[in-house]
């Protein structure tokens, strides 16, 4: 039997609403009926609110990768959104900084990687112009990215979800994903309620953007997670690897607002990609505030989320802000928000790029981690041709 259109509730199901499965929603919701399938109460529970916010230019990534291209196209695309319907966006600039004699030759490797992706305006300059830029930073040498910004990220989410609505998309919250099955043309999903009520719904096309848990809605339609072939009636299909291993992040806040002021835009260190981050920087937002974070560390077998921070790191975090703000003191900080890093790379390994993977209708977002927050405009763009 074949299928036409009617046998759907939706063309496009897209499961997840974060800041890039609404910004998928958004997008394909122009042509197409779409309904966005999410497992909590409302938008952008998890990675979307939990980050640096910070609108990246595309300084680290290896040229010509999905991070890097589509993190550059971003860039212009998030402040031209964010101008048109009033998202708060300070264009704020960025500096990379070197804090001692000894990091000079990093800051090289990081201006070289950034001449070549041509990110707009990157510019290396003195310690006397830098300290004229943050005098209470104790900078050796610096990057100047002046195309680097800091969005409210929540509400960046939530001007997607308003324009999908406004396109006609639906959102079903409080519903999890917990089956999938291929039917001819499409997809039957079976999902639940917060309260236990099951429901089933069918889509000609699906759109995997479950964030932290891509790879487990991957494992719903049977694919092998660590890459590999899987049967596609008389033909086989390659699979890449989808399995994520998970890095959080901790923050601390800067609740000193007289030190807090006392930066002004996103100061970097030299990043620590296998670590797992940009390192532990120096972020402001867009309502004043500054920020210390995040950490990097990697969390081994099963994991709960837990977004509750405590005193634990005080400590760690006093230190590592007093590289930046030499009289930073520990009544200065407050714990902060936690983020989860969904990622395709291995503990020790070096960058490994966005994976953006159609299989006759299912496209699978993985390993989205930053700069998905920057790159959610042109990564919806891709879904959206991919899925002609
Ligand atoms: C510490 C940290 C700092 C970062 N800093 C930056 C930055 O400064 N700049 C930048 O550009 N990026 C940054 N990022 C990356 C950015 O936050 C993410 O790339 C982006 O938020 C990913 O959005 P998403 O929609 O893919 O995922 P999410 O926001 O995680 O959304 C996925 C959604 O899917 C839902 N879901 C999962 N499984 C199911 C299911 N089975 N059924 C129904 N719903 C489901 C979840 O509930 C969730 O709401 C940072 C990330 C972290 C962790």
């Amino acid at each position: 039997m074949t299928s036409t259109s009617t046998d759907f509730d939706a063309e496009v199901v897209v499961i997840g609403a974060g800041v890039v499965g609404l910004a998928v929603a958004a997008r394909l919701a122009r042509d197409r009926s779409v309904l966005v399938l999410e497992r909590h109460e409302g938008i952008a529970r998890e990675t979307s609110s939990h980050n640096s916010g910070v609108v990246h230019a595309g300084i680290y990534y290896e040229t010509g990768s999905l991070k890097h291209r589509l993190c550059l196209e971003g860039n212009s695309a998030l402040k031209a959104w964010c101008d048109d319907r009033g998202v708060p966006l300070a264009r704020t600039g960025k500096l990379i900084v070197a804090l001692a004699e000894e990091e000079r030759d990093g800051l090289d490797a990081v201006y070289r990687q950034a001449t070549a992706n041509d990110v707009p305006g990157i510019e290396r300059i003195s310690r006397a112009a830098a300290r004229e830029l943050e005098p209470a930073v104790p900078i050796v040498e610096a990057i100047l990215s002046p195309s680097t910004g800091v969005v409210d990220a929540f509400a960046y989410a939530r001007s997607f979800e308003a324009e999908a609505h406004a396109q006609g998309a639906l959102f079903a919250y409080r519903h999890e994903l917990r089956g999938v099955e291929r039917m001819p043309g499409g997809f039957v999903l079976h999902a639940v309620d917060l309260d236990g009520a099951e429901a089933t719904l069918r889509c000609a096309a699906l759109v995997n953007a479950a964030g932290l848990r891509a790879h487990e809605v991957a494992a719903l339609l049977g694919y092998p997670l660590d890459g590999g072939t899987c049967e596609a009636g008389a033909d086989t299909v390659e699979v890449p690897m989808l399995r994520q291993r998970i890095n959080v992040g901790r923050y601390y806040d800067i609740v000193n607002t007289s030190v807090a002021r006392s930066v002004t835009r996103p100061i970097y260190p030299l990043p620590d990609h296998r670590a797992g981050g940009l390192g532990l920087h120096l972020t402001v937002d867009t309502e004043g505030g500054a920020h210390l974070g995040p950490s990097m560390e990697w969390v081994e077998g099963e994991f709960a989320l837990d977004y509750r921070n405590d005193d634990t790191w005080r400590d760690a975090f006093l230190q590592a802000g007093r590289r930046f703000l030499p009289a930073l003191a520990s009544d200065d900080l407050a714990p902060g928000q936690v983020g989860y890093r969904p990622k395709l790379q291995r503990p020790d390994e070096g960058l490994v790029d966005f994976l953006i993977w159609h299989d006759r209708g299912y496209v699978h977002l993985g390993g989205i981690e930053s700069p998905g927050l920057t790159a959610s405009i042109p990564l919806a763009r891709e879904v959206a041709e991919g899925l002609r």
